[in-house]
């Protein structure tokens, strides 16, 4: 082999390892931005990816002016769940928890994320709030069919959840902290009403369906 030739076919064997490298150095990063977005219990999106998910949601429902809408969900009595049944039944049941609220949603853009504890809050892109209760209510309805035993039995004899839902077309007056607040103090309200229930955010543009939201 000619020296030239020589030079170039190091040259060649270089660039090959390179490319392997940067190859794996990608699958690495890949890897690595999917455990930082998952929540180790349950596997589905944590805290993080809420947060990113929801600026990003947020931005492209403004841009396209169309109705984006929240849900927070919280499991009744869970504290009494692991008092009763300790707490590695209680990782159990928030496992089933999630899955099934994730086994309700058939869009991809849609989005269950484990917000904290027994805490989710579930991302609907694209979605009117009509949607978004019916979303809520197959979700109620769905926790109540996995017949888990409930620690406390006033409400249900199965565990349950409570759910607070909004809906907004974003503008520059609004922020998705706003409609997230709203969710939130919506399911207070569902708490505070009895539990295992679907409450809708009290604001003048969605009171019209506040009846649409039935309790069984
Ligand atoms: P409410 O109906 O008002 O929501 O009452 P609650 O008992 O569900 O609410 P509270 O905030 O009093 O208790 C939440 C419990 O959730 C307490 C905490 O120990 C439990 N918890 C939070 N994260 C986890 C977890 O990852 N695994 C288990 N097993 N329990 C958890
Ligand atoms: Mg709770
Ligand atoms: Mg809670």
């Amino acid at each position: 082999m000619s020296p030239r030739n020589a030079i170039l076919s190091t040259q060649l064997i270089i660039s090959i390892q390179q490319d392997h490298f940067y190859q794996h150095l990608n699958k690495i990063n890949q890897k690595l931005e999917e455990i930082a977005f998952q929540d180790r219990l349950t596997q589905i999106p944590n805290r993080h990816y809420f947060d990113y998910y929801l600026d990003q949601e947020w931005r492209r429902m403004a841009r396209e002016k169309q109705a984006f809408s929240l849900i927070v969900c919280d499991v009744d009595f869970f504290k009494a769940y692991n008092d009763t049944f300790g707490h590695l039944q209680g990782d159990y049941c928030l496992q089933k928890v999630a899955h099934s609220l994730e086994s309700i949603l058939q869009r991809p853009a849609d989005k269950v994320t484990r917000y904290g504890g027994e805490e989710f809050v579930i991302i609907l892109p694209n979605t009117e709030v009509e949607g978004a209760i019916h979303v809520a209510q197959k979700m109620r309805l769905a926790i109540k069919q996995l017949k888990l035993p409930s620690a406390n039995q006033k409400v249900s004899q199965y565990v349950t959840i409570s759910l607070g839902v909004t809906s907004v077309v974003p503008s520059q007056k609004t922020s998705p902290r706003q409609l997230l607040d709203e969710a939130d103090k919506a399911l207070y309200q569902a708490k505070k009403q009895g539990r295992d229930r679907v409450v809708l955010a009290k604001r003048p543009t969605l009171t019209t369906l506040q009846n649409q939201v039935c309790v069984n």
